[in-house]
């Protein structure tokens, strides 16, 4: 597999490579025989390992960690060890269903509210002709125990190569690291958030111009305000790591 370099930002390992190059990771893990996982966590993410230290081995746990959000980017130039640059996980998912359209893998989508997993696999089938969609599952499951092993007997039924885990942070990292062992066909599991929202068209992704501008949890802001206090975790998150720069020097 083409070896990356990795790239601390407080205590988080992530890979320090281009959209392009993580599809290339991805791609070459869909022909290895194991299953691996993808997580794509953002600032907020890290500030929740810093403050509950447990999460560090199962973020850092991850065969492939790209940073999903400005935030991580900007920690990283702060602390004098640059990243190349964002990777969203909606667009790496996407990128993936491309690239098993082409391959003819099939893929399996966990996760999100009843119905929505269908639609985004409907609509994806659409944009992605050839694309086998081999099953679905909502994410409102018990994650362990029998329901939680049914699921597991689902996707291996399925034969997909490609499964997306969109249960929301920390349960989706928490249930693949648990679960991957018994995965059978399943190559990469990406933990995509709320992707499947996305493909859905359930959820909108923000416009270009938040995008471009790095203003993306702005928008998120505005359109979901019962996320404040999650989102405070971002401040908290970059004048920390203000703080680290000034002490390592
Ligand atoms: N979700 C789920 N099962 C749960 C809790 C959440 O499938 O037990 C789904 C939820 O419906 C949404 C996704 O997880 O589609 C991610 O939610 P969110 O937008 O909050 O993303 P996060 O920032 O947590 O990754």
């Amino acid at each position: 597999m083409t070896e990356f370099e990795k790239i601390n930002v407080r205590g988080v390992h992530f890979a320090n490579v281009t959209p392009d190059e993580a599809e290339t990771i991805c791609t070459e893990m869909l022909g290895g025989d194991r299953a691996h996982t993808v997580f794509t966590p953002n600032a907020e993410i890290v500030q929740l390992c810093i403050e509950q230290n447990e999460y560090y081995d199962l973020y850092n746990g991850g065969d492939l960690v790209v940073p999903d959000g400005a935030g991580v980017v900007k920690a990283a130039k702060i602390l004098g060890t640059p990243l190349k640059g964002k990777v969203a996980g909606v667009e790496l998912g996407e990128r993936m269903l491309k690239v098993c359209a082409e391959r003819g893998d099939g893929v399996f989508f966990l996760g999100a509210k009843p119905g929505v997993a269908e639609e985004a696999a409907r609509r994806m089938t659409e944009k992605y002709p050839g694309l086998r969609v081999g099953g679905t599952n909502d994410g409102y499951f018990k994650k362990s125990g029998e329901e939680s092993d049914a699921v597991t007997r689902k996707i291996n039924q399925s034969g997909a190569k490609l499964l997306f885990v969109c249960l929301g942070v920390p349960a989706q990292e928490k249930w693949i690291s648990e679960n991957k062992d018994k995965l059978t066909a399943a190559r990469v599991c990406m933990c995509l958030g709320g992707s499947l929202d996305v493909y859905a068209g359930v959820a909108m992704r923000a416009p270009k111009f938040f995008v471009d501008h790095s203003l993306e949890w702005f928008y998120r802001l505005i359109k979901e305000p019962w996320r404040l206090g999650r989102m405070m975790k971002l401040p908290k998150f970059l004048l920390g790591t203000y703080r680290e720069k000034l002490f390592r020097r």
